[in-house]
C-alpha cells in the first residue's frame, strides 16, 4: 500500500504503521487518521482516468484508499449513489443552486455503508471472522449487511429505541442482536467492554480510523458528480462527527492531489434537541460537553459525540457553518424532499437540508449560493416518523359516494 504513509495521532501527532487491526495512538488514545502521499497517488491517477473508469462503486477510487487492490475488495454494490440537480427545491430553500446526493440509495440504505465496507476488508485483513459495533441503528444494519456479504459473523449492540426498519434489517441480515436499555452512550460502552472480552474487531467508528476512509468517498463522487467544479458549500447532519470528518477529508484529499482547486464550505447541521459538536464549534473551542439526546433524528441523536475533535477541525478548517434544527423543521424538510425531489429520507437523512433552509433564512449563507445537500439515510428504514411527518391517508369504505365526500370534489 504504497499510497498509505501511516496513521498519525489527531491529538498528539504521534505515528504508527497502518496495520489493519490498529485502533487508537497507543500513546495517548487519541484517534488516528491515515496519512497519505498524495504525489504517489498522482502519479498513478488522473481525474481523467478516473473519467474512464468502469467500476460503479466506493472502490472506483482505490488509489485514495488504505487497500490493497481490486481482489481483496467485497462483492456488495456500495457507492456510486445518485447526485440530483433540484432546481424546484433550491426556489423553496431560497437558494441559487442545490444538488441532493441520495446515500439513502445504498445496500443498506445509509451512507453507512461506505465505512461498513471497509470495515469488512480491514478485518479480513487483520484475520478476524467476527466484527462488532454499537450504534443508532445505521452503522449496526449496514456492518450486518456488509459482513453477511463478507460470510463474516456481526455482534451488534443498538440502543432500545432505534426505529423497527433498522432493528428489521439487523435481524434479515443474520447479526447477533443486543438491544441496550439505555442511551446510545450505555450502548457504547457496554460494546466496547465485549469487544475487549471477546477479541472482535471493532467497528466503533471512533475508535477505527478506516471508517472514516470509507465515508470520505461520498465526497470523490460529489466532486466527480459535479465534473470537478466544487459548489460553494456541502451540507451534512452530524451526530458522533465522522461523517462530517471523512467529507472534508475527501476534499482535502482531492484538492492535494491537484483534482479540484478549490474546497467548499461544510454546513455542519445538528438537531436543537442534541448539538454538541456545533455548540463547540461555533465557540470556537474543541472543548465539548455531553447534552441529552432529545431528537426524532435518531441518527443523529448523540448526546455524548465519538469523534468531537476531528468534527469540530473540518467545520473550523473549511471556515463552515453550524446550524441547528428542531424536529419540526426536519419534518419539513422531509415533506419537501419527498413532494418535490421524490426523495425519501429519515429524520437524520433529511437534516441537512433543513440545515441549509435554515441557513438562508439565518443569513448565515449567501442567497446565489451553490450547495450540495448530503441525504445520509432512506426514509423506509423509521416509518413511523414518516408518517408523522407525511400523515396518515384518507381512509374509505369501498363506496363511491364515501369517495366523493372523503375528497371533497
Ligand atoms: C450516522 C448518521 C449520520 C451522522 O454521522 P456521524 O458520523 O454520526 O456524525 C447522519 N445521518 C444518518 C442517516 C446516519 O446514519
Ligand atoms: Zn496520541
Amino acid at each position: 500500500m504504497k499510497q498509505v504513509i501511516g496513521a498519525r495521532c489527531t491529538i498528539c501527532g504521534h505515528m504508527i504503521a497502518a496495520e489493519p487491526g490498529i485502533t487508537v495512538c497507543p500513546k495517548c488514545g487519541g484517534i488516528l487518521d491515515i496519512e497519505y502521499d498524495y504525489d504517489f497517488i498522482k502519479s498513478k491517477l488522473t481525474k481523467y482516468d478516473l473519467m474512464d473508469r468502469e467500476e460503479q462503486s466506493m472502490w472506483r477510487y482505490m488509489e485514495f484508499l488504505p487497500v490493497e487492490g481490486p481482489g481483496t475488495l467485497p462483492k456488495l454494490r456500495v457507492g456510486m449513489s445518485p447526485f440530483y440537480r433540484a432546481d424546484r427545491m433550491a426556489g423553496l430553500l431560497g437558494i441559487g443552486t442545490l444538488y441532493i446526493k441520495d446515500d439513502g440509495i445504498n445496500p443498506t440504505a445509509s451512507l453507512k455503508d461506505r465505512a461498513s465496507a471497509m470495515a469488512v476488508v480491514k478485518a479480513e485483513e487483520a484475520g478476524k471472522t467476527t466484527i462488532a459495533c454499537s450504534s443508532t441503528g445505521n452503522a449496526a444494519s449496514s456492518l450486518a449487511g456488509n459482513a453477511a456479504c463478507a460470510g463474516l459473523s456481526t455482534f451488534i449492540f443498538v440502543p432500545s429505541r432505534a426505529p423497527k426498519g433498522k432493528v428489521a434489517q439487523l435481524m434479515m441480515f443474520g447479526a447477533k442482536v443486543i438491544l441496550v436499555e439505555g442511551s446510545y452512550e450505555d450502548t457504547f460502552r457496554i460494546s466496547a467492554e465485549a469487544i475487549d472480552r471477546w477479541g472482535w474487531y471493532n467497528r466503533n467508528a471512533a475508535i477505527n480510523p478506516y471508517l472514516m476512509e470509507g465515508k470520505k468517498t461520498v465526497s470523490f463522487e460529489i466532486a466527480e458528480q459535479l465534473n470537478f467544479r466544487m459548489t460553494d458549500y456541502v451540507a451534512i447532519s452530524v451526530g458522533d462527527g465522522c461523517t462530517i470528518a471523512g467529507v472534508w477529508k475527501g476534499f482535502k484529499d482531492l484538492y492535494a492531489a491537484g483534482f479540484i482547486d478549490r474546497l467548499p464550505r461544510l454546513i455542519s447541521v445538528q438537531a436543537e434537541g442534541c448539538c454538541p459538536i456545533n455548540t463547540a464549534a461555533a465557540a470556537g473551542t474543541e472543548a465539548w460537553t455531553p447534552q441529552e439526546e432529545n431528537t426524532i433524528a435518531d441518527s443523529i441523536a448523540v448526546g455524548v459525540p465519538r469523534n468531537p475533535i476531528k468534527a469540530i477541525r473540518a467545520i473550523r478548517e473549511s471556515d463552515g457553518v453550524t446550524v441547528n434544527v428542531s424536529d419540526e423543521e426536519i419534518m419539513e424538510a422531509m415533506r419537501l424532499l419527498g413532494r418535490n425531489a421524490g426523495v425519501f429520507a429519515e429524520p437524520a437523512g433529511a437534516t441537512g437540508t433543513a440545515g441549509v433552509k435554515k441557513a438562508v433564512e439565518l443569513g448565515l449563507i449567501e442567497k446565489d449560493a451553490s450547495v450540495v445537500s448530503v441525504v445520509t439515510g432512506n426514509g423506509l428504514k423509521d416509518v413511523n416518523n414518516a408518517i408523522r411527518a407525511a400523515g396518515e391517508p384518507l381512509s374509505i369504505r369501498p363506496d363511491m359516494d364515501e369517495l366523493v365526500k372523503a375528497l371533497g370534489m
